[in-house]
């Protein structure tokens, strides 16, 4: 996939505000924040905030987000400062940037991967929405066009290079999407709006879904306990002809071993239904290598299983793959071995990004973990396959034959399941049987199409639909 960078373009001053737009509250956090979360929420990488006016309050309004920023002195000479100013820091492997307005609150995550989309489909080094047949911002520059935007100069910023180049259009209908906060009175309307808009109603949402990827734990369990209306859950999804596939981000154990849990639990499903980052580990790189490639794996059973059944060699010495899943077992010498592997010139991979898991005892280091220390220990950034990066859901997707239209996620967790179904574009549902609190929901740059106690009350309103 292509890095496509975010530059937020948040340095001007805003006069009819007599305070910085930038600073005007959204939802409970500043605009810029908010506009922040929403090119997270879309992928881009890395997500460059231009500074300049109120330069420190703008800064500190950030919070902790992973953003990176970039200061424009210049600010008051026009946007083509900022433009360049935002250019300037972006790492050498980006392809593309996406540049936001801090002023357009209800420009979303789903608008910029569908800016992004049209790039790659078309190639056009331009890609902006069109509304009413007019050109809108947010605008997409393909790198080779970095170097005459960056000699814009005054207030213009890249609209004086659209019209020389091939340009890839979006087509928005809906003008509000688009709307920008002009005055206190555009900015009231605009807060209403949001307010009145309700999430993507339960009875246009489910009776289109003909896939489910439903997570497991905190999903359909929680620990030992199995939940409220599992069984009622399998059910519903057979009469209804909604094929599934029950997808997990833990790599460490075999499917069997979740096919025999549910067994206990009184539902019986089909192997081929249960796919866990192990497996779609495996899937991914045999869609890239030969059978018979060497490979090293620092992980469990569930992933050597996974790796050897696709034809995979596991190795010690000569490998072309270190595969890196969580390991009880992990010691310095597993690391030191990995890391000559890769600085010698190995692909890096992880099965699943989850820095930590809740133990008894409190929170203990997962997976990511042991991939950050690799990536100390090299320099290379891992390839994640797990939730929310897309792997792990295409390779569900795939075994179903499902479409993007007709395929929602069901999940626990905000930070993966749902995210990642928000980056591939599917109906996110969000359980409130696992991890995530009604406060953690508040307080999310997305939201869940639909929010539901458990699968039990997910079944309830389905089934009246
Ligand atoms: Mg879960």
């Amino acid at each position: 996939m292509s890095r496509v960078a975010g530059i937020l373009l948040a340095a001007g001053g805003s006069t009819r505000f007599g305070r910085s737009k930038q600073l005007l509250d959204w939802g409970g956090k500043p605009l810029v924040a908010h506009v922040a979360d929403v090119a997270l929420a879309a992928g881009l990488d890395p997500v460059v905030v231009v500074l300049g006016c109120e330069a420190e309050a703008v800064r500190a309004a950030l919070a902790d987000r992973p953003v990176r920023t970039a200061m424009n002195w210049r600010w008051e000479e026009g946007m083509s400062t900022s433009v360049r100013a935002g250019l300037a820091v972006l790492p050498l492997d980006v392809e593309a940037a996406v540049f936001l307005q801090c002023d357009q609150p209800l420009v979303g995550p789903d608008l910029v991967r569908r800016l992004v989309a049209r790039w790659e489909e078309t190639g056009a080094p331009i890609a902006h929405p069109v509304c009413e047949g007019r050109r809108a911002t947010p605008v997409l520059f393909a790198r080779s066009l970095f170097p005459e935007l960056a000699r814009v100069t005054g207030d213009q910023g890249g609209r004086a290079l659209i019209g020389r180049h091939p340009t890839a259009t979006v087509e928005v209908d809906d003008p509000d999407l688009l709307a920008d906060v002009d005055t206190p009175e555009e900015y009231e309307r605009l807060i209403e709006l949001q307010d009145a808009e309700s999430r993507v109603p339960a009875q246009t949402l489910l009776p289109r879904l003909r896939y489910l990827i439903v997570d497991m734990d905190g999903v359909l369990w929680r620990g030992d306990r199995p939940a409220p209306g599992l069984q009622d859950f399998f059910a519903f999804l057979r009469e209804r002809d909604v094929r599934f596939v029950l997808a997990t981000n833990n790599a460490s154990k075999r499917p069997d071993q979740y096919a025999e849990k549910l067994a206990r639990f009184g539902v019986e499903v089909p192997m081929d239904c249960i796919l866990t980052s192990a497996q779609a580990t495996a899937a991914y790189l045999a869609e890239r290598e030969p059978e018979g490639t060497p490979v090293h794996v620092i992980g469990g059973e569930g992933l050597r299983a996974a790796l050897t059944e696709q034809g995979f060699v596991l190795t010690e010495k000569g490998a072309r793959y270190v595969v890196v899943g969580w390991d009880p077992d992990l010691t310095w010498r597993k690391l030191a071995r990995a890391t000559l592997l890769i600085r010698k010139g190995a692909g890096f991979i992880g099965t699943n990004p989850d820095r930590t898991f809740p133990s008894e005892e409190g929170l203990v280091p997962g997976n990511g973990a042991q991939l950050a220390a690799l990536e100390a220990a090299t320099d290379v950034p891992p390839v994640v396959i797990g939730k929310p990066e897309p792997w792990l859901y295409r390779e569900a997707m795939r075994r179903m034959g499902a479409t993007v239209e007709a395929t929602g996620v069901v999940g626990d967790r905000l930070d993966t399941d749902i995210l990642g179904g928000v980056r591939l574009g599917l109906a996110t549902i969000l359980v409130l049987s696992g991890i995530t609190t009604e406060e953690d929901l508040a307080g999310s740059p997305f939201r869940p199409d639909l929010v539901c106690a458990d699968i039990g009350e997910l079944v309830r309103i389905w089934s009246t639909i």
